[in-house]
């Protein structure tokens, strides 16, 4: 008998690899954090011996998500400002509440919350954009998730850096002290082309192939955006950063609700991939991203739920849902964007757009332990005909019971076992006060 860490045994266990295989009755064999073998349920018990077996007779196990944009310690002005237009919300609202309360301390606070809210959905790994990134970093180390936190930049002065060589300054320094850490992922973030000049973006681009980094931005999100560009640059937002080669395979275009014939041509010849948020557009009516299009022509599409504030929260579930049916009234057919293209928007995708894709995302041998399990036996989920179908159309994300990221238990029956929720509830409940005062 081998001798391996954990044994999983499930019910299904929906794998999201490239042949998309559901494996009944199967267990998943764990060892030093990494998926060793998954295999029929009766050759694991012959097979392995190990330290500890988990047994989800009723559940599906599939890869945790990956929530592919965040502005995690917004979750703190979650409610503040809601039913208004992008820009009024931004210019009147959040930016005003980010100038006066942004700190250390409410990021730290925020993205604790915004995680314990992200374990209990099933999410393992998320993709940020913020400021006081190493109160994010240490919030995510402390949860055990694995944190892809991107490096603003942005004209405007803010509590975090003064000036733009302040936030380059920051953004080294950041990369230096997070370069290797397990978990822990530096990216670059200059925040959209219109809060930051084409030479900042060109010094991002430069800083960005020479560490290796990923760029994420905000891209096309709204028609405003785009009238804005065409106003002051006579072109759009897209083709400016073409034209600076910033568009790759590196770059992680958030949004691109508005995408033209001109557009499609670029993204067809540069490959970048694209991050879909349907819940945070549709909200604030900035338009929507054409999945079904764009999965077609080979561009990889990943699911983001944006902050809290424009969302209101940050339910991959609820994300799912919206996005396939979003995705066919968009392509005007029901058989666009399928539950199963769907999940893997969710989760695989997000592992490509990340360049994560050979670590994590799907549940194969040699990848991280980064798998989740959902109990389907409840009157929401019975009887289950399709696992997939159920999941993307059915399931409420209470049912995810358990949580595990690189062979850690992080959700046990619910339970936090990383947070401590009561402490949570607690500090957000203070910054209710301060906030609202
Ligand atoms: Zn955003």
């Amino acid at each position: 008998m081998e001798k391996v860490d954990q044994l999983i045994h499930a019910k299904w266990i929906i794998t999201c690899e490239e042949n998309n295989r559901i494996l009944e009755n199967h267990a998943m064999a764990i060892k030093g954090g990494k998926i060793h073998a998954i295999l029929p349920d009766n050759e694991a018990r012959q097979k392995f011996q190990a330290d500890a077996e988990h047994h989800y007779a009723a559940h599906a196990v599939t890869p945790g998500f990956i929530n592919s944009h965040t502005h995690l310690s917004m979750n703190l002005f979650r409610g503040l400002a809601d039913d208004l237009e992008l820009m009024d919300w931004l210019n009147n609202y959040i930016w005003p509440a980010e100038g006066k309360w942004v700190s250390h301390e409410l990021v730290y606070d925020g993205s604790l919350l915004a995680m314990a809210e992200m374990i209990r959905c099933g999410t393992t790994c998320y993709n940020d954009m913020y400021f006081f990134l190493g109160a994010t970093a240490q919030a995510t180390e402390l949860a055990g998730m694995r944190g892809h936190i991107g490096m603003t930049i942005i004209d405007v002065p803010t509590a975090w850096a003064k000036t733009t060589e302040e936030y380059f300054a920051k953004a080294i320094e950041f990369y230096q002290q997070y370069k290797n850490s397990g978990l822990v992922t530096p990216t670059l973030a200059p925040h959209s082309t219109y809060t930051v000049s084409i030479e900042n973006l060109e010094r991002a681009k430069r800083l960005a192939d020479d560490y290796g980094l990923k760029i994420n931005i905000h891209l096309q999100e709204a028609p405003s955006e785009i009238e804005q560009s065409m106003a002051k640059h006579k072109k759009r937002p897209l083709q400016r950063l073409h034209e600076i080669g910033m568009v790759s395979p590196d770059l992680i275009a958030i949004h691109m609700t508005q995408i033209n014939d001109a557009d499609f041509e670029i993204l067809q010849e540069t490959r970048p991939n694209i991050v879909h948020c349907p819940e945070s557009n549709m909200k604030l009516v900035s338009g929507s991203c054409p999945v079904e299009k764009l999965s077609q022509l080979g561009i990889n599409v990943a699911l983001g739920t944006d902050g809290a504030a424009s969302n209101n929260d940050l339910d991959m579930f609820g994300e799912m849902r919206t996005a396939a049916f979003l995705g066919k009234v968009i392509a005007n057919d029901p058989k666009a964007v399928s539950a199963e293209k769907t999940l893997k928007m969710a989760t695989i995708n997000g592992a490509k757009a990340l360049g994560i894709d050979a670590v994590t995302g799907s549940l194969e041998a040699g990848k991280s332990a980064d798998f989740i399990a959902i109990n389907m036996d409840h009157v929401e989920t019975q009887p289950v005909y399709h696992p997939v179908s159920q999941l993307v159309y059915a399931t409420p994300r209470c049912q995810v019971t358990d949580v595990w990221v690189a062979g850690k238990q992080l959700l046990k029956n619910r339970e936090l076992l990383t947070l401590n929720e009561k402490e949570l509830l607690e500090k957000a409940q203070a910054w209710r006060k301060k906030i609202k005062s």
